[in-house]
C-alpha cells in the first residue's frame, strides 16, 4: 500500500509544512515558531528546518510598529538564519517623512559593521547621486534595503529571507508614505516588482509597489564597475525627479516621460 508521503508526492503536495516550536534560547518570545518541512524520504532525510517563519502574530506585531520600536524590533529579529551571522542589523536611515525612498538589496560588510545602509564605496556614490539632485541622506530621503541583515559573503538573498524580511520594508513604506520608491539594482527591483526581468527592461518607466510609484535604476556598486552606465542612472534620476514634480502638479505619473540631462555623477 502506498504511504501518505508517496500519495502526497504524486499529488505534488510535498513538502508538508507544519509548525514546530524552536527550542533555541536566542529566539524571542513570539518568534519561536519555525516552519518544518516534512520532506519525502526520497527528497530529503527526516525533517528539514526552513528559516521562513510567517507567524501571524509576528506579522501583526510588525504591521503595528511605530518608528520608536522599529529599529529595536529589527535588531532583535531571529526570523531567518542571517541573525546568526550578522554583526549589526541595518534597519534603514533617513527622514521619517521622506518623499524619496531608496531601496537596495542587502547590507554589505561595512553596513553590517556600522548598522547603516550604503556606507561603503557604493554608498559614497549614492551620496554623490543625491548631491547631484540637490538632495542628501536624511533630508527628504530615506535609504533602506530589502534585507535588513547581511547575507554571508554578500551572496544573493534567498527567497525565504526576502519573505521573512519583507514585512519590515512594507512597514517602513507605510510609516514613511514616500511619494516615490527608487529600486537600486536588479535584485531589489525584481524582488519588489515580483518579476524576472533585466534592469534594462525595467528602466525608463514608472512601476508601482504597495501603490507607490517606483523607478528602477542601476545599483551604485554596479555603476562603480561600469562607469559609462552612470549616464543612464542619471537619466533614471531625472525621470524620478520629473515624476515627483508631475505628481505634485496632480498629473498622471504613468504617462511616458523622458528627462535627460548631462551626467553630473
Ligand atoms: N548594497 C546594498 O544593496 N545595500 C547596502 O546597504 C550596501 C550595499
Amino acid at each position: 500500500m502506498a504511504t501518505r508521503n508517496e500519495i502526497l508526492g504524486e499529488l505534488g503536495l510535498l513538502p508538508v509544512w507544519r509548525w514546530r516550536v524552536a527550542r533555541d534560547a536566542a529566539s524571542a518570545p513570539g518568534e519561536r515558531r519555525h516552519f518544518v518541512a516534512e520532506a519525502s524520504a526520497a527528497a530529503s532525510a527526516a525533517h528539514q528546518v526552513v528559516d521562513a517563519p510567517v507567524p501571524v502574530d509576528r506579522l501583526q506585531r510588525i504591521a503595528a510598529l511605530g518608528w520608536k520600536g522599529f529599529a529595536a524590533d529589527v535588531e532583535a529579529c531571529t526570523a531567518c538564519g542571517l541573525c546568526r551571522t550578522r554583526n549589526k542589523a541595518v534597519p534603514g536611515v533617513g527622514d521619517a517623512h521622506a518623499e524619496w525612498l531608496f531601496v537596495g538589496e542587502a547590507p554589505g560588510a561595512e553596513e553590517d559593521a556600522r548598522g547603516e545602509p550604503f556606507v561603503g564605496q557604493a554608498g559614497r556614490l549614492l551620496d554623490n547621486m543625491l548631491a547631484a539632485l540637490g538632495m542628501r541622506r536624511g533630508k527628504n530621503v530615506y535609504i533602506a534595503n530589502v534585507l535588513k541583515c547581511r547575507p554571508p559573503g554578500n551572496r544573493t538573498p534567498e527567497p525565504f529571507e526576502v519573505e521573512a524580511c519583507r514585512p519590515y520594508l512594507d512597514r517602513q513604506i507605510a510609516l514613511i508614505r514616500p511619494k516615490l520608491i527608487i529600486a537600486l539594482g536588479k535584485s531589489a527591483a525584481t524582488t519588489l516588482l515580483n518579476v524576472d526581468a533585466t534592469i534594462a527592461s525595467l528602466r525608463g518607466r514608472v512601476h508601482r509597489y504597495q501603490g507607490v510609484p517606483l523607478i528602477v535604476t542601476y545599483h551604485p556598486a554596479y555603476l562603480l564597475r561600469n562607469l559609462p552606465d552612470k549616464a543612464k542612472a542619471w537619466e533614471d534620476l531625472c525621470l524620478a525627479r520629473a515624476t515627483t514634480r508631475r505628481l505634485q502638479d496632480g498629473g498622471d505619473e504613468t504617462l511616458p516621460l523622458q528627462a535627460v540631462g548631462a551626467d553630473p555623477i
